[in-house]
C-alpha cells in the first residue's frame, strides 16, 4: 500500500517541506497541534516502530538527529516535544514512521 508519506517523498502530493537529505524528509504537519509542528520521516518505508530492524539503526538515529537540527532552525531554544505514535493502540494514523515535532508554546 502506498501511504501519503511515500507520495509526498515522491513528490506526488504537495508538503510544505523544511529539509530532506539521502535518508529523510521533513515537512510541516497539515493539522498542526502546536506552532511548530513537523514530521521527519525516514525515506525507506518503515511502517512503525514495531517494524525496526537492527539494520534500521543507523537511520533511526539520523532522524532523531534530524529532530534536533531542525528544532534548532525553527528557533526551539526553550525546548520543544519529540513524539512517535505507534499502531493502532498508539494512535498512529499514517503507517509510514514518523517523528512529530512539535513546538513553539509550553507543552503538557
Ligand atoms: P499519526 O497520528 O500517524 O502519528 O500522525 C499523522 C500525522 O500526519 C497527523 O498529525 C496528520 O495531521 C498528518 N498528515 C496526514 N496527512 C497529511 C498530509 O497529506 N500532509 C501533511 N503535511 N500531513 C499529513
Amino acid at each position: 500500500m502506498t501511504t501519503i508519506f511515500k507520495k509526498i517523498i515522491d513528490r506526488e502530493i504537495p508538503a510544505d517541506i523544511v529539509y530532506e537529505d539521502d535518508i529523510c524528509l521533513a515537512f510541516r504537519d497539515i493539522q498542526p497541534k502546536a506552532p511548530v509542528h513537523i514530521l521527519v520521516i525516514p525515506k525507506k518505508e518503515i511502517a512503525s516502530l514495531m517494524e525496526l530492524t537492527d539494520e534500521d539503526e543507523s537511520i533511526v538515529g539520523h532522524c532523531v538527529i534530524a529532530v534536533s537540527r531542525i528544532a534548532a532552525q525553527e528557533g526551539l531554544s526553550g525546548g520543544y516535544k519529540m513524539q512517535v505514535n505507534c499502531g493502532e493502540d498508539g494512535g498512529q494514523e499514517v503507517p509510514h514512521l514518523h517523528f512529530h515535532l512539535l513546538g513553539g508554546r509550553r507543552l503538557h
